[in-house]
């Protein structure tokens, strides 16, 4: 059967082979702590279920999600690994999450009585893993609130309501390695998990770390870290190293295949409010992918792409479902016509191919974080993974 219209436009493809190598490498580095893998967001665009398969099977022995029905996608695949959440507002349906040892994450007081309803309406006990928030002021009880959520899990625990599996935090700048801010989280943690050992409280796991953390702060790995950019492959530190630096390939390669080649004279001003003029007589190209497809407009007349080889930059504005390219003439002409492939971005260097451009080098052009650029492509793009 001829291939969904789609796909003649452009496509994701996912290296779940560089998934499992980033997981082994990463297990490698952190051991003897676990690897939970963080397969939030559709892993971060890069699917959902085949990257936490890879990730089991280079070595992660943990998942982790930010929604409940993130976490029961993977139970319903057949996925039985340990698997925590940890975002859900009050009112929502726990019980299936316990009935499925679905581990969730428990911040307040109220989540910690409907986790124990959601048990009891189950008849099972529930596996909660208590955030403190040690300075990120986002999830997570505060300081104050700490010692009462730690006494009335201790209670629920003892009437065999939960079990408490986990303790754990979350960083603020471990993507600064210096900032000090990183020091007094894990003194703040500390500070916490003394004061659970008081309440009886002893936890199977203690987790702090991110992908930054668990390549900058060996401090901050305890039991397990949580691994989601490096596991894609990609650098939470930019500045500091690149994946191939930290033994890292990225797993994503977004293209498309031009839909036009056209001629246009000196002078032409390219795409909405014309902000990009031709210098020269010269070959614009058409990139059939857009803000839709989350192509940000902030990398209008920045973002890289590689043709024939070739690299050159967005001219003018992203539009909603495409983007021209000037190809260039004379010598440096890239040769190229429609329906040849553009990448936008790929391994790169870490593949040996230092032309390619990377989702570091879009997320540089916009303004923005490579997490942003994966995790925004749009449903429209086709995936494959290989
Ligand atoms: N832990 C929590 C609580 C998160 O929200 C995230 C993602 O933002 C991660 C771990 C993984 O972070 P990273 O992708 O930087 O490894």
């Amino acid at each position: 059967s001829p291939a969904p219209a789609g796909e003649h436009f452009a496509e994701v493809v996912v290296d779940v082979a560089a998934v499992r190598a980033n997981a082994a490498a990463l297990r490698e580095r952190v051991a003897p702590a676990a690897l939970m893998a963080v397969v939030k967001a559709d892993a971060y665009g890069h699917g959902l279920l085949p990257c936490a398969r890879a990730a089991l099977e280079g070595g992660a022995t943990w998942l982790g999600v930010a929604q409940p029905a993130e976490a029961l996608a993977l139970r319903a695949a057949g996925i039985e690994a340990p698997l925590l959440t940890w975002l859900y507002p009050p009112g929502g349906d726990l019980e299936p999450l316990v009935r499925a040892r679905v581990d969730v994450s428990v911040s307040s007081q109220w989540a910690l009585e409907e986790v124990v309803a959601a048990a009891r309406a189950a008849g099972a006990t529930a596996r909660v893993h208590l955030k403190a928030d040690t300075g990120l002021c986002r999830g997570g009880a505060s300081r104050q609130e700490w010692p009462d959520l730690v006494r009335a899990s201790a209670k629920h625990a003892a009437e065999g309501a939960v079990h408490v599996v986990g303790v754990w935090s979350h960083l603020a700048s471990s993507d600064v390695p210096a900032d000090a801010a990183n020091a007094e989280q894990v003194a703040a943690f500390e500070e916490a998990l003394g004061v659970a050992a008081a309440h009886g409280v002893e936890p199977e796991v203690r987790h702090l770390a991110n992908s930054a953390a668990t390549l900058t702060n060996p401090a901050s790995h305890y039991d397990l870290v949580r691994c989601g950019l490096a596991l894609y492959g990609l650098t939470p530190v930019p500045d500091l190293a690149a994946p191939a630096d930290l033994g890292l390939v990225p797993a994503m390669t977004l293209s498309a295949f031009l839909a036009l080649v056209k001629r246009v004279p000196a002078g032409s001003r390219v795409s909405y409010g014309g902000t990009y003029t031709t210098r020269t007589d010269t070959t614009l190209g058409l990139v059939p992918l857009g803000y839709a497809d989350g192509v940000p407009r902030s990398a209008s007349g920045s973002g890289p792409v590689l043709v024939a080889g070739r690299r050159r930059n967005v001219a003018g504005r992203v539009c909603m479902d495409q983007f021209v390219v000037d190809l260039g003439s004379g010598p440096d002409a890239v040769a190229a016509a429609a329906g040849d492939r553009a990448v936008l971005f790929g391994p790169g260097a870490a593949a040996g191919r230092p032309q390619e451009p990377t989702a570091q080098d879009w997320a540089e052009a916009a303004g923005t974080i490579s997490y942003e650029i994966v995790s925004r492509l749009g449903a429209r793009v086709p995936r494959r993974w290989t």
